[in-house]
């Protein structure tokens, strides 16, 4: 069974700013990767595995 590149959302913790992004490939691009939060600007971004939820959210999962 192959393994699927785990999705991450991102959270800043300064103003509540969230994006789950659900890679592609097994390469992370430029798009789906955040340093700093788009929306204050913040570096206080964490980022952890997405729930399914916030997988279903973004049609990454159930895959078909
Ligand atoms: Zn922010």
């Amino acid at each position: 069974m192959p393994i699927q590149p785990h999705p991450f959302t991102f959270k800043c913790s300064a103003c509540g700013w969230k994006k789950t992004v659900g890679p592609k490939s097994d390469c992370l691009g430029p798009g789906d990767w955040f340093g700093l939060c788009p929306q204050c600007g913040s570096e206080a971004i964490t980022m952890k595995p997405a729930t399914r939820v916030e997988q279903l959210l973004i049609g990454v999962w159930p895959r078909r």
